[in-house]
Order: structure tokens, then sequence, then C-alpha cells
């Protein structure tokens, strides 16, 4: 059979179903109801294969910066394929589009960020920052410093070392994680956690976990601490402002590296080019991938400092990846990046569509159903609850509202996502005000409907 974006909607489901294992899905649930099958997308819009026009309130999955349908990403792609698709960079090799890149990025990242080694994703970034770190380490003659402390409902990724180093208990549960020498300590979830605290103290103390965790493993043993600047899969956990000043204190003292997880964080999302930014962090290493390319192409990597970087360079580091370093990726990403910098993207979400945005988006907290609801930028999240004042979860087995509101959120053609009780934006940084007043009308619908 032919198959095309023609084929009648329910075929291509039942396809899909027999054939397709969807990542994070339950297979049996698409054989009953069918995945909604999107065949076109632009600017802020993808149409699925009934025709519908529905705006994507999460950029694919928090990636698609410069929105759908840039051509010149796409010429980008088919120049570089022409002239060369592919190369690699093991070896004493390399090419013009790595180099154009790294050279980029190096000037983007800020203080000493400077060296860039490649992957494809984000999960593979981050499985190199655990052989990073602790193979730095030993060249510095501490093999002993092999812990990575990470914190719990992190996400930095879906293969087995990433997966260890998240601390989502139901991945955890599944297929032999964690590895061995993670560790980890609770997140800055005020709002489920944290109790009766103000939310500064609440932000003190989660950061001080770090501290006790250091000194209960010995901080001999210590390698890095790796965090998200804003959880974003975990439900967009923005933290009190006290906890990443302390966190920094923290991981000075004890001479520990640290990780920014800035997959989603990265290239925009939270108004400025990096979420350590925002959150005034000085990481030694940051983990890219999803916004370094607005999804075109899959690219990814890991940012170093020049002294790790000078340090993992005396000896020969046995790691790397087919595609590290793609031609046809890095192009693509290049591009991007020029877009994102000269249509001022980065400088609109911090200084004009972020704040307006921010205005609406606060102003769902008057919702009966709506606890919390705050916003980074461009990623933000509301907190459901039954009872405002005592920000109590739904009871477990009416745990579903979250998912029914997004249900409810996609039949009004508004695509939302849920973490549990948790409702989650983060829109391409081209929404357009009028767009952003659509998002907001169709949200509040939604909610509507399932209050
Ligand atoms: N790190 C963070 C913070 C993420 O949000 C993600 C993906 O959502 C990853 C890492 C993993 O990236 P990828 O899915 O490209 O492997």
């Amino acid at each position: 059979t032919l198959i095309s974006t023609n084929t009648p909607t329910a075929e291509l489901q039942a396809l899909d179903a027999a054939h397709h294992m969807h990542p994070f899905t339950t297979g049996a649930d698409l054989a009953r109801k069918g995945a909604r099958v999107i065949t076109r997308a632009e600017g802020c819009w993808l149409t699925d294969s009934e025709g519908e026009r529905i705006l994507d309130g999460m950029a694919g999955l928090w990636c698609v910066n410069v929105g759908y349908g840039r051509k010149e990403l796409a010429a980008a792609a088919a120049r570089q394929m022409e002239e060369l698709p592919y190369y690699n960079t093991f070896f004493q090799t390399t090419h013009v589009p790595a180099i154009q890149l790294s050279a980029r990025l190096a000037e983007l990242a800020p203080g000493d960020l400077n060296n860039v080694f490649y992957a494809s994703s984000g999960s593979e970034a981050n499985d190199t920052n655990i052989r990073l770190v602790r193979t730095y380490w030993e060249e510095k003659g501490q093999p002993e410093r092999k812990v990575i402390i990470s914190r719990w409902n992190a996400y930095h990724g879906s293969s087995v070392g990433s997966g260890s180093l998240g601390g989502m208990k139901g991945m955890h549960a599944q297929g032999g994680m964690p590895i061995p020498d993670i560790h980890h300590i609770d997140q800055p979830n005020w709002w489920a956690e944290g109790g009766d605290m103000t939310p500064e103290e609440f932000g003190l103390e989660r950061a001080r976990q770090l501290e006790q965790a250091i000194e209960e493993i010995g901080p001999e043993k210590v390698a890095a601490f790796i965090a998200e600047p804003v959880q974003g899969a975990g439900g967009v956990i923005i933290p009190p402002e006290t906890y990443w000043p302390e966190i920094q204190r923290i991981v000075d003292k004890y001479g520990i590296i640290l990780i920014a997880d800035e997959v989603i964080c990265g290239f925009g999302r939270t108004g400025n080019w990096f979420g350590s930014e925002t959150m005034g962090i000085k990481p030694h290493i940051m983990t890219i991938a999803k916004g370094l390319s607005s999804g075109y192409q899959p690219i990814g990597g890991s940012i170093v400092n020049d002294e790790i970087a000078g340090v993992i360079g005396k000896t020969e580091f046995n790691h790397g990846y087919t595609y590290s370093g793609h031609p046809v990726a890095a192009a693509v990403a290049l591009e991007n990046l020029r877009i994102l910098d000269e249509e001022g993207v980065v400088t609109r979400v911090r200084e004009e569509t972020g704040p307006y945005l921010k205005q609406k988006f606060e102003a769902l907290a008057d919702h009966p159903l709506v606890g919390e609801a705050k916003i980074s930028g461009f990623m933000g999240s509301l907190a459901l609850t039954p009872d405002k004042a005592s920000r109590a979860p739904f009871a477990a087995d009416a745990g579903t509202v979250g998912y029914i509101c997004r249900e409810r959120c996609f039949a009004n053609n508004l695509v939302m996502r849920h973490v549990g009780d948790r409702m989650i934006i983060s829109p391409p940084l081209v929404l357009s005000k009028d767009e952003i007043d659509t998002l907001i009308d169709r949200a509040t619908r939604s909610l509507d409907e399932c209050h």
C-alpha cells in the first residue's frame, strides 16, 4: 500500500498502532484511540490529517524555538547536503560547519565556556557529561571523585546514563536504572513540598540538602552536581529566589563541577540565551540540544569550560558518536542561531512578548482550579488544586485532572502538556501577542470545561 498524508486518518492511525512503538506512551491506548496525525506546520500552528489547525503551546517538545516552516533552515540543510552531507570528526578530521558552530557557541556561552563536544540529543550529551566529569577527576589524580548528585523529578534524558541522572522514579523502575554512583536530593518544588515554610526558607532548605549530601558521601568522592536551571519535564518548577545562589555557594565551597542542563532553558526560552544567566549561576559545563537547531535537525552537545577541556585534551577521550558534529545538523543549528540573533527573538521574549505572556498567564491563578501560575520567559506552569489555601493535591484516584485538562485543550486545538496536576506551556519563541491571547483564551475555556 502507498501510505501518504492523503491516506484516511483512521487507516493511518491503525497502521501506526500496529507497527510504531511510541515513546512515553501506552501502546494499547493507541490501538483503542489512535494518535493525532500531524501533517504540516507553519509558524506556531500545526495542521492535522483532518485539516484542523492547532496552536502549539509546547513548541513540539520544547524545541521549535523559531517556529515551523522556516525556509532558511531547509535551504541551509539542502546546501550542506549537496556540499558535504557527512563526514566525521574522529581521528583528526574536521569540517567547516562544526568549526563555525563551535566558534559561535563559544561566543554565545557565558564566561570561559568555550569548548563544544557534540552529540545528536540531550540524552547523549548528558551521557558524555557523566564520562567527562569522571575522566576529568581521574586525570586530576582524584579517581575516587565519581559521584554525581542530581535531583528527584529532574529530567536529563532517556538513555541508561542520562535516565539515571534524571530523578523520574517511574523511569528508574524499568530496565535497570540508576547506574551506580548517582545520588539524588529533593527538588525545589515549593508548591507541592514546601509545607509551612515560606518559598525563601524552602529554597534555602532544599539547596542545603546539597551540602548535606556532599558531607554524607564525603566531599572527596563527589564529582559534580547537575540540574536544569528551571526543571522542565518535571512540571516547570521555577525555584524560589534563594535556591540558586545557595547552590552556587555550596558548589564553590566544595570545588565540585556544576553542570547546567540547558536542553530546554537554552537558546532564549527564559528570555536570555541561557537559563543559567536568568538564574545567575556560573556552570562549568552546559548541556545543550533542542532549541540549538529549533528541532529542525537532531543535535546536542556539552559546552565545557577551558579548565576541564584543557585537562581532558591531554589524553585521548575514548568517547564520541558517529554523528558528533554532523555537518547538516551543524549548518542548520548555525542558521537557527543567526535567526534567533538577527531577528531579535531572544530579546523580544525578554522585553516584549515574555512580559505580556507573563501578565496574562499569571492572571490564570484567578481561575477556581488554579493554585499557582508561574512563568519564566516562555516556560510556565499552572498547579491545579481543589483547595488553593492548603495547596492540596487532587486525591490520587482523581489525579487525572491534569490529563482531562490536557485532553480538553487538545479538543480545543491547543497543545498544552500535563505533568500530574501541573499544566505546562513552552510555546515557540515567535508567538505573537495575538497568538498569546488565543492561547490564554483556549486554556481558560479548557480549564472551565474540566472544572
Ligand atoms: N535534558 C533536559 C532538561 C530535557 O528536557 C531533555 C528532553 O526533554 C533531555 C535532557 C533529553 O534530551 P533528548 O530527548 O534530546 O535526548
